[in-house]
């Protein structure tokens, strides 16, 4: 007997871990901090702006998102022909992979980096080649250039890095563009750049615009707080952008998807409010991490490494002991979010009574 077998790669696609949430516990507020979400409620008039739209749900959604197009070119300063807005970014990612490669062509990234990426590469039957970070968790850059191959059609670029916290400088980035082949698609995960607070900071959106291999991603998911309304966008110049609204499910992004990034883009001040906030939260946990005796790498987005190695799933288990839960990945690390104050303080609790070997 036979039955409908999935390709090849559908089967050898690696499970996605999602952030456990917290276990209840008696007397004890509990706290996730295992998926960089963002611990505050969306902007001010976001609920509103979907809630009016909640009103339309019988009716499919614009498909051009025309109206978050017009306000994100807008601000960016971008055509809205170099957008593409997708049911977050990670489907970007899947978009990018999909229309660029065929199977069998290899995808270079950096590991650990976002959990998603190898996922995505696989799904699209394309080769995942993996180029380990350094000791202090940022992307080795001339290893990456050195893993290019005639082979290669893409190359995902996480900064802030996904898990481990550093971000590149953009004359790092510069050094590193200038050495990729013209034809090789170099795709800017720029999924926390709202949070960083760096010397010589990448901006994305600058190295795009005279570079028509380069295609930066963000998200409405981490700073601005949207995480359960999936929605993310991509700019890049018109041949990528239009392949990647070609390959784009149709009516992916919801109307209420679309009408809350749109009232979020108008909460700027709001929210660079909570962001600067956020910050401060995640300097102050650093601090006392560190002042622990823990060695932690630099950290440029909403959340942090601990580099417990084999102790890893034993400093999870003693974080869900004081009530937070952080997000292990094997015997390597734990990936920590910044969350709500009291949150932050068990954080730096944990630290002083888990101390790093
Ligand atoms: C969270 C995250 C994303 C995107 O998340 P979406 O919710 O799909 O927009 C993309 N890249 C990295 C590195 C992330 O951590």
């Amino acid at each position: 007997m036979s039955t409908p077998t999935p390709r090849r790669n559908v089967l050898a696609i690696p499970a996605y871990v999602p952030g456990k949430p917290p276990a209840p516990r008696e007397g004890l507020t509990t706290y996730k901090l295992s998926s960089n979400e963002n611990p505050y409620p969306p902007l001010p008039g976001v609920v509103e702006a979907a809630t009016a739209e909640v009103e339309r749900l019988n009716r499919y959604p614009d498909m051009g998102a025309a109206r978050l197009y017009d306000a994100l070119a807008e601000r960016l300063d971008v055509p809205t022909t170099h957008l593409a807005a997708a049911t977050g970014s990670v489907a970007l990612i899947y978009q990018l992979v999909q229309g660029f490669c065929e199977p069998g062509d290899e995808v270079v990234h950096a590991w650990r980096s976002f959990e998603a990426y190898p996922i995505a590469i696989t799904a699209s039957a394309a080769v995942s080649v993996p180029v380990p970070v350094d000791a202090e968790g940022r992307h080795d850059l001339d290893a990456m250039r050195d893993a290019i191959t005639d082979r290669t059609r893409v190359v995902l670029v996480c900064t802030p890095n996904n898990p481990t916290g550093p971000a590149l400088r953009q004359t790092e980035l510069d050094a590193f563009l200038d050495q990729v082949p013209e034809h090789v698609l170099v795709v800017v995960d720029e999924a926390y750049v709202e949070f960083v607070r760096m010397d010589d900071p990448v901006d994305g959106v600058a190295t795009y615009r005279d570079r028509p291999n380069v295609v930066v991603t963000r998200t409405f998911s981490k700073a601005y707080g949207l995480a359960g309304l999936r929605v993310g966008y991509a700019i890049a110049h018109e041949p990528i952008a239009s392949a990647l609204r070609a390959v784009s499910l149709p009516f992916g992004v919801s109307g209420v998807a679309q009408a809350a990034a749109v009232a979020s883009l108008d909460a700027e001040p709001a929210l660079l409010e909570r962001v600067d906030a956020l910050v401060a939260e995640r300097d102050r946990v650093l601090a006392g991490v560190r002042a622990a005796g823990w060695d932690v790498p630099d950290a440029q987005g909403n959340f942090f490494w601990m580099a417990a190695g084999d102790r890893t799933p034993e400093l999870a288990v003693a974080a869900d002991d004081l009530g937070i839960v952080v997000r292990p990945f094997g015997r390597e690390g734990a990936r920590v979010s910044i969350g709500e104050t009291e949150a932050n303080d068990r954080v730096i609790e944990l630290a002083r009574s888990f101390p790093q070997l």
